[in-house]
């Protein structure tokens, strides 16, 4: 992948490619930041650019052999690791590298419900176990083929089980002249503090709206400006975020929360049993995202609550909601409130019962906007 095709983080870009011309390149990196930001874009970037044979002063040339293998992910010095779901027979990645490279290519933003859902398993959890780590020295103990950088890209390290974990930990601890670690990962607090502590942290933040809504309009150049800006705003700069918004109809998920949460202010039980039905018809990731964007919608508010207008990001009938929900939030209920809705995304995310979980949620916010907590 081209630096330039990397959506925004300018100064990121100029500081990674100078530490590679200058030669500082580190032995293990930790490209972290959220979903949707560009994390595995970036790191894609970071290799071709150590691999290139003709760099650039701002990007891989682009035509080399190694850019022309690195951009197909086929290049032999680019190993790939990322979790799977583990089985008997399964305890591999490299049976799954040519999936893996397709969903990529697909969409270099790729995040773990994608793969998932592209494995078709959408029960199972996605782990690297200690045979991956095992797969990881094998692949580093041959040669370089091409003489140069060895890259080992590993895609959410913070799957790997505690086991993987430690034997990756031995091999960061003796690193080999050449070879390069690039860890992708979306959560920190999953990794183990003695990986962290390896690696060099490349912070890969979220994207900026004005990026996210200018690469937006490229890609539906139907949107218009000001509804590209809603949208990259609305999904806090995850693209994922922002294109599911854009091809599925946003304005269903708004009508949903706001309705719900009207429903559960009044008291009206059986309406919100409707809900219920619902959000289970929804589907998993439209559940997750209704949560994510009803958190969005309850921040906007508790800072019109707090008094500070001027951050509040919302434009038209999310304003008008904002301006009415932030009267009923108080000091005991405005983060029970954000909690809740947290707590509800993780549940979703463990696969609880759709139904139940939401009736549960909509009892709690009751109490809660009732002054009851
Ligand atoms: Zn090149």
């Amino acid at each position: 992948m081209l630096f330039s095709k990397v959506i925004g983080h300018a100064t990121l870009k100029a500081k990674l490619i100078g530490n590679i011309r200058e030669g500082r390149v580190a032995h293990a990196q930790l490209f972290m930041g959220p979903r949707g930001g560009g994390n595995l874009p970036m790191a894609l970037a970071y290799a071709q650019y150590l691999l290139c044979e003709r760099r650039g002063e701002a990007d891989s040339c682009g035509e080399c052999p190694s850019c022309l293998q690195t951009a197909k992910l086929e290049h032999p010095d680019l190993h790939l690791t990322f979790p799977i779901f583990l089985a008997e027979k399964q305890k591999f990645c490299e049976p799954f590298v040519t999936d893996w490279r397709e969903c990529v290519l697909h969409e270099p933003y790729l995040d773990a419900d994608r793969w998932r859902d592209h494995l078709e398993s959408e029960n199972k959890q996605l782990r690297m176990g200690v045979d991956i780590a095992q797969e990881i020295q094998r692949k580093l103990s041959l040669k370089s083929f091409r003489g140069g950088y060895k890259v080992m890209l590993i895609w959410l390290p913070e799957l790997m089980d505690t086991a993987a974990a430690n034997k990756l930990l031995k091999v960061l601890e003796e690193p080999e002249p050449n070879t390069v670690f690039l860890l992708v990962s979306t959560d920190a607090d999953q990794l183990l503090a003695t990986i962290l502590s390896r690696a060099q942290l490349v912070k890969v933040p979220a994207l900026r709206p004005k990026d996210l809504a200018q690469a937006l309009r490229e890609h539906y150049p139907e949107l218009g400006e000001e509804e590209a800006f809603a949208l990259a705003l609305r999904s806090e700069g995850d693209l994922l975020e922002a294109m599911d918004m854009a091809e599925k109809n946003e304005e269903e998920l708004f009508i949903f929360f706001r309705d719900w949460l009207r429903a559960c202010y009044r008291k009206e039980v059986v309406t919100v049993v409707d809900f219920a039905d619902g959000f289970q018809k929804l589907g998993r990731e439209r559940q997750k995202a209704l949560f994510r964007y009803g958190l969005f919608l309850i921040r906007q508010c508790a800072l019109q609550w707090q008094q500070v207008p001027e951050l509040v990001r919302v434009v038209g009938q999310e304003a008008e909601f904002v301006q009415n929900f932030s009267k009923l939030l108080t000091d005991r209920n405005v983060d029970r409130i954000r909690q809740e809705l947290e707590t509800a995304h993780v549940h979703v995310e463990r696969n609880a019962n759709p139904k139940v979980l939401f009736v549960d949620l909509s009892y709690r916010l009751m109490g809660l906007l009732r002054g009851k907590g």
